[in-house]
């Protein structure tokens, strides 16, 4: 759900400028990756605030603090986080029913600052010092297995820059995965290899998918 609108021209702004704003914008920005803000991460979201196509009040997590320094930083009015988006709230941790999981690995698929280990048919972890609380996972499990948990502490600045670096290094491992597979594609798979990710649209198209089962569940949370 990516917002095409255009909220405040920037047009006579050059391409360095809007990049440089981008970069300030994303160091503002909590890096959860949560996708709440329509966008699929905070990078994604700081380019399109930077070139006019998106407003201030859209990332949750941040809460209206956040909100209110994107607005300084983007000379844009003030405004609250649009509660329509999330409710912004304590930081939570998500938690594997260890006894329930199947193994089957969608939940690392779909994790994307790389919070959660495991291996096809065995048990999964989640790491709770690395987890932003994105809740990404717990739509993506089949078996319902995963619950989010007060996580008794708040989301500093280094946990931010860690996740960051997390899910570039994430993004960059797909897009080689993805490389490969569309080359295999191509030329044909060898027998024996087996593509290791989904194409990048069916990729968007799951990650769409598994945010809008998220929403609907807090949604029913809530109500
Ligand atoms: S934390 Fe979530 S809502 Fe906020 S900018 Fe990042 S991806 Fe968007
Ligand atoms: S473990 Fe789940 S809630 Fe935590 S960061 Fe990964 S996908 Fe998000
Ligand atoms: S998605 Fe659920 S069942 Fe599958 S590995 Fe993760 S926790 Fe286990």
């Amino acid at each position: 759900m990516i917002a095409n609108h255009r909220v405040h021209p920037s047009a006579s702004a050059d391409t360095s400028d809007v990049t440089a704003l981008a970069e300030r914008i994303d160091a503002l920005l909590p890096q959860t990756q949560c996708g709440r803000c329509g966008y699929v991460g905070c990078a994604p979201y700081a380019l399109a605030i930077a070139e006019g196509h998106a407003d201030i009040d859209r990332c949750p997590p941040g809460g209206d603090t956040g909100a209110a320094a994107l607005a300084a930083v983007a000379g844009r009015a003030a405004k609250p986080v649009d509660r329509a988006r999330g409710v912004p709230g304590p930081l939570l941790v998500a938690r594997i029913d260890e006894a329930a999981c199947i193994g089957c690995t969608l939940c690392i698929a779909a994790c994307p600052v790389d919070a959660i280990v495991g291996a096809q048919r065995r048990m999964h972890v989640v790491l709770p010092s690395l987890c932003s609380g994105c809740e990404l996972c717990v739509a993506a499990c089949p078996v319902d297995c995963i619950a989010m948990h007060p996580a008794g502490r708040d989301w500093s600045q280094d946990d931010a820059d860690a996740a960051r670096e997390r899910h570039r290094e994430r993004n960059a491992r797909v897009t080689r995965a993805e490389r490969i597979a569309n080359r295999a594609t191509t030329l044909g798979t060898p027998a024996g290899v087996v593509p290791t990710a989904a194409p990048t649209e069916a990729r968007a198209a799951a990650a769409a998918a598994a945010l809008a089962r998220a929403r609907a569940r807090r949604h029913a949370v809530r109500s």
